[in-house]
């Protein structure tokens, strides 16, 4: 049928003839979602012509705030030059400055960048190199990670396998996934003998650990201290296993350093990054390995290569965003400011502590948490935001705000007064 004979599906009542099959949504329900038609700063602009501010910053990306001048430069230049090229083969000057600029910026010698273009892929490679690392040294029967309850590691089957297991999303997949070993976080002299003794229980099995450092993001917000990222890493060391860290969330300021497992002093042996890499503007994502994992794959063996390659691994315009985005991580006070919006979030989000039905405030870097007793109806919580001229996205007993590190006083002063006061409310 030629496209002007098409009935045009506008009916938002019954959206069966909606084209678009939407994330995370049951859509027989759903309220229609908002028109977004620009964006700038800390600010969303409506369909309707109304602004919210806001308070997650693009699913956590949007660190410089959106459209940074600089960003959208370096994109439109690159654009002009070479949008994209494949990679296989080829190599081009913005992801080989991307590669060294990472390098030298994360800690101790990962120094080798394997670009790909989301998260959860992003851990998928990591997890094929943690099991291949293992086949290059003639090893067999380490096909399994040990992973932490409460994480989140993406939408993927392999990153859905490293997801908890029983209160995670994507608990209905089990049966489909490959089976990996699931511990608490060492939080307590007694659940790292746990570890322990489960590291030493799957000491045949075990290809690499991984783990979410200082925070366990899309789980629930469930941050930790420094010392149990530390015990994290003694104990993989001690059982000769590699550390995958998935900074995919907390890369980049969120947690207050530019990396989070600086805070620990921690040097993991894989490291994951993606969502703030470009600044929240393109799709980008690396997967960081140190030498002596490189090394490992480096052989007279073509077996022993890397298989992976996707189609639009370092896209051009996504690399150069990302070294804009670098740039201004040089050039303005990002952890500055992420230390600014947590004394904010937290002097801010106090009174909401003492209210009936909150279980928890909590704060780390500019992330700020309210959690409830009991999960409040999410979808007139986000109304109520929404009326207030505020956008977020609580998810199951919390809400959250991980805004972009360059907003205003007064945006920030505005998002924290709606959680109050919507928080107070709902509870
Ligand atoms: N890992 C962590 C820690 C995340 O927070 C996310 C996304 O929220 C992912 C992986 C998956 O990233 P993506 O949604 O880009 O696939």
């Amino acid at each position: 049928t030629p496209a002007a004979e098409r009935p045009h599906p506008v009916d938002m009542t019954d959206r069966r003839g909606d084209h678009l099959w939407r994330p995370y949504t049951q859509m027989k329900h759903a309220a229609a979602p908002l028109e977004a038609v620009a964006t700038s700063g800390s600010r969303i602009t409506l369909g309707d012509g109304r602004e919210l501010i806001d308070g997650i910053a693009s699913w956590w990306t949007a660190v410089h705030g959106y459209n940074h001048p600089h960003i959208r430069d370096a994109v439109a230049d690159q654009l002009g030059r070479m949008p994209h090229v494949m990679f296989g083969g080829l190599t081009h000057a913005p992801a080989e400055r991307l590669a060294a600029r990472l390098a030298a910026l994360l800690p101790g010698a990962l120094n080798h960048v394997f670009f790909t273009d989301s998260g959860s892929v992003a851990v998928e490679v990591a997890l094929k190199m943690a099991v291949q690392l293992w086949l290059n040294r003639g090893i067999t029967g380490r096909t399994r990670v040990l992973a932490f309850r409460g994480g989140y590691h993406g939408d993927t089957m392999g990153a859905m396998s490293a997801c908890d297991p029983d209160e995670g999303m994507h608990r209905r997949f089990g049966a489909y996934l490959p089976s990996q070993v699931f511990c608490e976080l060492p939080r307590t002299a007694a659940l790292e003998a746990d570890l322990d003794a489960a590291l030493v229980a799957h000491r045949h099995e075990l290809a690499a650990v991984i783990v979410e450092p200082l925070v366990q993001g899309a789980g629930g917000m469930l941050m930790h201290p420094p010392e149990v990222l530390a015990t994290i890493e003694k104990l993989s060391r001690r059982h000769g296993l590699p550390l995958i860290a998935d900074e995919i969330f907390t890369g980049f300021g969120r947690t207050g350093s530019l990396f989070a497992c600086e805070q620990a002093g921690v040097t993991p042996d894989i490291l994951c990054l993606s969502k703030a890499l470009t600044g929240g503007t393109l799709a980008l994502a690396a997967t960081i390995a140190t030498t002596e994992i490189f090394s490992q794959f480096w052989s007279d063996d073509p077996a022993h290569a890397l298989m992976h390659g996707p189609t639009f691994m370092a896209n051009p315009l996504a690399c150069a965003a990302a070294n804009a985005s670098l740039d201004l991580f040089e050039v303005e006070p990002r952890l500055v400011q992420a230390g600014a919006i947590g004394r904010s979030l937290t002097a801010g989000l106090a009174p909401v502590r003492s209210k009936q039905g909150i279980a928890d405030v909590r704060v780390l870097g500019a992330i700020g948490v309210v959690q409830f007793e009991k999960a409040p109806d999410l979808a007139a919580l986000k109304q109520r935001f929404i009326a207030r001229g505020v956008w977020v996205r609580p998810f199951g007993d919390i809400v959250y705000l991980t805004p972009a590190l360059t907003i205003s006083e007064g945006d920030l002063e505005e998002l924290i007064a709606a959680v109050c006061e919507v928080a107070a409310a709902a509870a």
